[in-house]
């Protein structure tokens, strides 16, 4: 479609036209509709095409006012509007937002093009960067020229105009496969729900998640029949607790089969997304994707992370080896007592019998603790209670704001000195119109150059119980509930000049490191104390329980560490490969399959977290998590070492939050992120905390810069 005047001005009805007026520059959400977005993206878009063409035909000298502050303040309308875009397609999604989506995500790939590819404007861009010591800029300022540059150079400034006109065509075709492999995921995720004719089948089950799989099915359209629906990972939470056999195996195979053929099938996507950044790495001048992706990361090379990786996959799977003989001989007993065959323990077993042995070894199971783990507790009397000791931040609940969903909280976060510091919004229940997951985003990104104050969202997957029913967390929900908290720390506490590096907009490898750290305040004996209170009594969790849950922290690691290992494997095999040599459709399958057999974490009770057909994290955004998935054990290194700074320096303690809010959680990436956490820690990162933490420490070496 050619640019057209009319899509440079938006309709004043479009509530994207203007800045809100609302607390915080808070979304008009009930104002905003479907048919608001592509106007607003179209018209955000072509006020940027304006914006920077007067940037790069400026007749005055490049001055880093004039070009590189003014492109820092470009693009405002496109910004307000591809937030709330982005962040309902993931939450609280619909056919015109999926269609909208298909529709735009070429043209938005198209139009960062058309600025990074830019030559008259890159050129400005290059005669600051080399005279950029003569500049006498702040560090923070000198920085952002100097980030600027490198983004030019990696999204292909360099290159030639023929190559750019290649480049171009390739993201966009990126761009809009990974789209439609996002789209694809969540349907086939619903299609693929197991549908149960039989209630005796549910047996295990408790009567919420019983009625929640009836209800499941009545909005299904199906009378007299219960639904179990799909997490997007390969293991589901049910399978720990469903005691006929058959009925688990259907389930696992309902979830490991997903994408494989049929409507929903993503192998074709699989296939064409990874040729194609391939391609794109030769064209860009790299080996392949994952040299170009890591370039950019603290890790820095392919070698560091295969190295990290294969360094810890034998002690994981012998863990979990391990954990498996304790299982089989928990099998064998029981089949022996009860006079019926044996059998080897299956993917679909795992969870269910890994109930039992936690059971006999620390003498309680997850139906126990449940009861302690009501949600709005969990939330408001650990992980915010947590922060309040840590940081002096107090929260207060605002019902004034619109939201996009009615079971959205929305809280006003004050700060230590009784100050505005932002906005969080908790949005826990699973929706089949969200994706699978738990994640961070922002609303608002805080920056000193717009007098953004953040506004930032935590979302996760909580099966809603029925009505009137309390919402009992497993321990899982527990730790994913302080963990998403972390990254909205990083994104309220963020305190920078420049957007460009606000709050989590740092290195993947580094980001998951603020939320892996903020995990530790789950088990921390007071903040425990102060949510695990029974949601019927307010008991509190009787000491003993407590101090099992405490004991149990190690147990599955071995699982856990596999899986997850696995996940971050087939990631890097993927996307290592050179072009001309990735897989074609039909041989996806066999090329996870050696992928995992050749990293030796082919343990077939314990499949990778994610296999390749809904692998969201690395194939469903251009970018993403792909050749990133690492990124998670890496970022560890760093949250393990911070955990045991803190157990050695006096632990839940103002002072101690006070330093780490400073050094590193109030940064963004205003400096580089490594430099960050020396600066807090004292030394460089120790791998030790982790391989003790995960119960890796059966004489592995493995190293972690
Ligand atoms: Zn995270």
């Amino acid at each position: 479609m050619n640019a057209t005047a009319d899509q440079s001005t938006l309709s004043p009805d479009n509530p994207f036209a203007r800045e809100s007026t609302l607390p915080y520059k808070w979304p008009p959400l009930d104002k905003i509709k479907n048919e608001h977005y592509v106007p607003a993206l179209e018209a955000g878009m072509a006020e940027q095409r304006k914006e920077v063409a007067a940037i790069a035909n400026n007749e005055a000298a490049a001055t880093f006012e004039n070009t590189i502050v003014a492109l820092e303040r470009s693009g405002q309308l496109l910004n307000r509007a591809a937030t709330v875009f982005f962040a309902l397609s993931s939450s609280n999604t619909n056919p015109e937002i999926e269609k909208a989506q298909t529709e735009m995500a070429p043209k938005l790939s198209a139009h960062s093009d058309s600025i990074y590819l830019d030559a008259a404007l890159f050129a400005r861009v290059k005669q600051l960067y080399d005279r950029r010591e003569t500049l006498q800029l702040d560090p923070e300022s000198l920085r952002l020229l100097e980030r600027y540059h490198t983004n030019f150079v990696r999204a292909g400034a360099n290159l030639s105009e023929a190559q750019k006109k290649e480049l171009r065509a390739l993201n966009e075709k990126i761009s809009s496969l990974t789209t439609e492999f996002r789209q694809f995921v969540l349907k086939g995720d619903n299609a693929a729900a197991l549908v149960i004719d039989n209630r005796a089948e549910l047996d295990g089950l408790s009567e919420a998640q019983i009625a929640t799989a009836a209800e499941a099915a009545k909005a299904r359209g199906m009378e007299d029949k219960w639904v179990l629906t799909l997490l997007n990972t390969t293991n589901q939470p049910a399978l720990a607790q469903l005691k006929n056999r058959a009925v688990r195996e259907r389930l696992f195979k309902a979830s490991a089969g997903r994408g494989w053929g049929g409507e929903f099938g993503t192998t074709k996507l699989i296939a064409d997304i990874i040729k194609l950044r391939a391609d794109r790495a030769k064209l860009l001048g790299y080996p392949n994707h994952a040299a170009y992706v890591l370039e950019d990361e603290t890790a820095l090379t392919p070698e560091a992370v295969n190295s990290m990786l294969h360094q810890l996959a034998p002690a994981a799977v012998a863990n979990a080896k391990r954990e498996a003989g304790e299982m089989q001989q928990l099998i064998d007993a029981q089949a022996k007592a009860n006079g019926t065959p044996s059998f080897q323990l299956q993917a679909w077993d795992w969870d269910f019998y890994a109930e039992q042995v936690r059971a006999k070894k620390f003498a309680y199971d997850e139906a126990q603790v449940r009861p302690y783990f009501e949600l709005g507790r969990v939330l408001v009397d650990g992980v915010l209670f947590a922060a309040q000791e840590l940081y002096g931040l107090k929260f207060t609940e605002r019902k004034d704001l619109p939201v996009y969903q009615e079971d959205v909280r929305v809280f006003e976060v004050f700060d230590r000195d009784g100050s505005q510091l932002g906005l969080f919004l908790f949005d826990p229940y699973a929706r089949s119109n969200k994706r699978g997951g738990a994640w961070m985003n922002s609303f608002v990104e805080q920056s000193r150059l717009f007098g953004n104050k953040p506004v930032v969202t935590n979302t996760l997957n909580i099966p809603k119980p029925p009505a009137g029913q309390p919402t009992l967390l497993t321990w899982d929900e527990v730790t994913t509930a302080f963990h998403e908290f972390g990254h909205a720390l990083h994104g309220l506490f963020s305190d920078v000049q420049y957007p460009q590096f606000s709050g989590t907009n740092v290195p993947r490898d580094f980001v998951e490191y603020p939320s892996q750290y903020n995990e530790m305040w789950a088990t921390e004996p007071r903040v425990l104390a102060n949510y695990a209170k029974h949601h019927e009594s307010g008991a509190p969790m009787p000491k003993e329980l407590m101090d099992k849950v405490l004991a149990a922290q190690k147990f599955n690691q071995g699982y856990a560490t596999t899986e997850y290992l696995a996940a971050a494997i087939l990631d890097q095999r993927y996307h290592q490969l050179a072009a001309g040599k990735t897989p074609a459709a039909g041989d996806i399958a066999a090329f996870e399959a050696d992928a995992l057999k050749s990293a030796q974490v082919n343990f077939e009770a314990v499949p990778p977290r994610y296999r390749s057909t809904y692998f969201l994290h690395i194939f469903a955004s251009p970018i993403g998590y792909s050749a990133g998935y690492y990124a998670y054990i890496w970022s560890e290194v760093l949250a393990r070492d911070t955990e045991h700074w803190f157990k050695t320096h006096g632990g839940l303690k103002r002072e101690n939050g006070d330093l780490l809010r400073a050094k590193v959680l109030s940064k963004g990436f205003s400096a580089d992120a490594l430099t960050l956490f020396r600066d807090f820690y004292g030394k460089s990162p120790d791998i030790a905390p982790l391989l003790e933490a995960r119960g890796l420490t059966g004489g592995t070496t493995a190293t972690a810069n």
